[in-house]
């Protein structure tokens, strides 16, 4: 297929395709489906090797958020019965993040519902990432804390934290149809705040919320535009009680035909598979790690992943390898930039990374994190409504599998275990 020859081509040598082209991998059939995910694959390969970083979420501010985000279930008027708290202590944080460490995760996301941090709530962030760098020699610490403030990326970046993640999560077209509490160009400028602090950016997108193909490459795009080091991709997790309960859009094919569009886009990034995948992919899975060189390790922010052991045991019997603390995620012409600035152009393939951090986490797809700031709860969003999130795309829905998605009743803010 030229397409996928072309494809290759242009990811091995750091390429941007045309759009057209990145229409076309979301245009494919399913009889293309595996010749599509075996061409992603030598791109994968080629910049990541067979490498899967992990990723541990610990949620340090669970619900009660005064945003309006469609899709999140902690935002304002959420009927869905999650898990609500306000901040954990730092050594309750760091505990978390010890489980999720010892489970093989390599990098802990600290995230919390909100708008963004108050200086004070900075302050307490700052002591949790001391505590867990303190307890945990090498973990990489991301925050998702939503919308900063002058000077609080500086923050972050000196109490040690190595990454921010802030989400675009959809085309600057669709935004304000998911979200009408805040604006896409709020969520542009804190990415741009983190890079500017030194920190390693982490950001991407939700699937599944009724976009059209274009909006999805609309907002990869503008990732790549951006340039984080790191893209999570979430499939929408339509909770009960959430505007968005009844977008049931996606099929595993489909989840594997995007990821491997922002896997051509984005040849070179950290692309980690986030929210949604046990309930959107559910056996197709393993097929996904061809794809991406980056899961998260057990839970979600507000639902429950597979278990942990499950994760492992998948990577293990589809020929991958969880990749180390001593290796480094980013090529080394990525990881060179991030680590002095000096941005090597001179891109070298798999394995020849050197120390330095990499991208960063998201929070699942229907947990949420993001500015905030509601004025009261917003009508619902309707699916095909004029003014409303566009139509749902009409590709075969198969069985909604509104019984995978189950709330997380345990780890951090409960007195169980976590799933690791
Ligand atoms: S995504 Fe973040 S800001 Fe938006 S409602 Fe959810 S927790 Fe609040």
């Amino acid at each position: 297929m030229d397409l996928l020859n072309t494809l290759v081509d242009k990811g091995l040598r750091r390429e941007l395709p045309t759009r057209e082209e990145a229409l076309a991998v979301l245009a494919t059939s399913d009889d293309e489906l595996l010749d599509v995910v075996a061409a992603a694959g030598k791109v994968r390969r080629q910049w990541f090797g067979r490498r899967v970083k992990l990723n541990y979420l610990v949620n340090l501010k669970s619900g009660l958020c005064p945003e309006d985000c469609s899709y999140c279930s902690q935002r304002l008027g959420s009927k869905a019965g999650i898990l609500k708290y306000t901040w954990l202590k730092p050594e309750e944080a760091s505990k978390a993040a010890a489980a999720g460490v010892a489970g093989g995760a390599k990098r802990v996301c600290l995230v919390a519902s909100g708008r963004g941090p108050t200086d004070r709530d900075v302050d307490r962030v700052t002591k949790t990432i001391e505590a867990i760098k303190e307890e945990n020699e090498g973990v990489e610490v991301c925050a998702c804390l939503g919308l900063l403030s002058d000077g609080q990326a500086d923050r972050l970046r000196s109490a040690g934290a190595d990454a921010y993640n802030h989400n675009l999560n959809t085309s600057e077209e669709t935004y304000g149809a998911i979200t009408t509490t805040h604006t896409y160009a709020d969520r542009v400028e804190t990415v741009q705040q983190a890079q500017a602090a030194g920190l390693s950016a982490c950001s991407g997108l939700i699937a599944g919320m009724g976009e059209s193909d274009k909006d999805l490459v609309d907002v990869v795009y503008a990732l790549r535009d951006l340039d984080p080091d790191s893209v999570p991709v979430n499939f929408l997790i339509p909770f009960e009680g959430t505007p968005l309960a009844k977008e049931w859009n996606l099929t595993p094919q489909r989840c594997l035909r995007i990821l491997a569009m922002v896997r051509f886009v984005c040849p070179d990034v950290e692309v980690r598979l986030a929210g949604g995948r046990e309930v959107h992919l559910r056996s197709m899975q393993p097929l996904a790690l061809h794809l991406v060189n980056s899961i998260f390790l057990g839970d979600y922010l507000t639902s429950e992943g597979q278990a942990g052991q499950a994760d492992l045991d998948m990577i293990a019997d589809a020929g991958f390898e969880v990749e180390g603390a001593g290796t480094t995620t980013l090529p080394r012409h990525r990881a060179d930039a991030l680590a002095g600035g000096c941005g090597s152009t001179a891109a070298e393939p798999a394995g020849c990374g050197t120390q330095g951090s990499s991208g960063c986490g998201s929070h699942a797809a229907g947990g949420g994190c993001g500015p905030c700031g509601g004025h009261g709860e917003p009508e619902p969003v309707a699916a095909g409504a004029e003014d409303g999130v566009p139509a749902a795309r009409t590709e075969p829905n198969g069985a909604a599998r509104t019984d995978l998605v189950a709330v997380r009743r345990r780890g951090a803010g409960t007195d169980l275990a976590p799933n690791v």
